[in-house]
């Protein structure tokens, strides 16, 4: 597996760095409230959990899943949840955890989604912010990290459900995706 990749683009020790201080920072603003974390499935699970054990509030956690329809390795923007939240959001602080924000388009809908359901406030914290790829303006609260615009795996990020273990954030020899590309 670690011969399929090209190049490390976020190491272990920087991503974990990062989260401790993500936790902190997190813990600070929600002070004297108790938010409940979104994790969307599967891609955002690695970063929820240890983003989760870097709070020092109380939080409680729910999922979503989704799948947006697109090719390969393009979003489309039309998303369909598979999995909703297991408990109602009205009135609570929610903090949506993504792993990466590519062209927004996902991440509008998710917002647009959950705010319709009356939170008391809504934040968004994501991983990897990929902001040259933008097609629509979203406000992101807390970013792990600004990526240029190559496909990335590992962390939870899959190419083709593969890849997810990775403990860092790299990008793939070209020859990989030319290969699994019809799987
Ligand atoms: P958006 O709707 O912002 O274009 O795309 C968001 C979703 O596309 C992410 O949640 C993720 O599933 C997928 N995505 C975007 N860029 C990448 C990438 O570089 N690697 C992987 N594995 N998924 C990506």
């Amino acid at each position: 597996m670690l011969d399929d990749v090209q190049e490390v683009l976020v190491s272990e020790q920087h991503i974990a760095r990062r989260v401790q201080a993500l936790g902190q920072q997190i813990s600070a603003d929600y002070r004297g409230r108790e938010p409940v974390l979104i994790g969307i499935l599967k891609g955002a699970v690695l970063f929820l959990s240890d983003l989760l054990r870097a709070l020092t509030i109380h939080a409680s956690v729910d999922f979503m899943a989704i799948s947006s329809y697109g090719t390969g390795t393009q979003s489309s923007g039309v998303v369909r949840i598979l999995k909703d939240l297991d408990h109602p959001i009205a009135g609570r602080d929610v903090l949506i955890v993504e792993d990466i924000v590519d062209t927004g388009l996902t991440i509008r809908y998710l917002l647009d989604n959950l705010r319709s359901r009356r939170p008391a406030s809504l934040r968004v914290c994501v991983l990897l912010d990929k902001r040259e790829r933008r097609q629509i303006p979203v406000e992101l609260d807390y970013v792990g990290f600004e990526i240029p615009d190559r496909f990335v795996v590992g962390y939870g990020l899959d190419y083709a459900e593969r890849y997810r273990n990775l403990p860092f954030i790299g990008v793939l020899r070209p020859e990989v995706i030319r290969d699994q590309g019809g799987r």
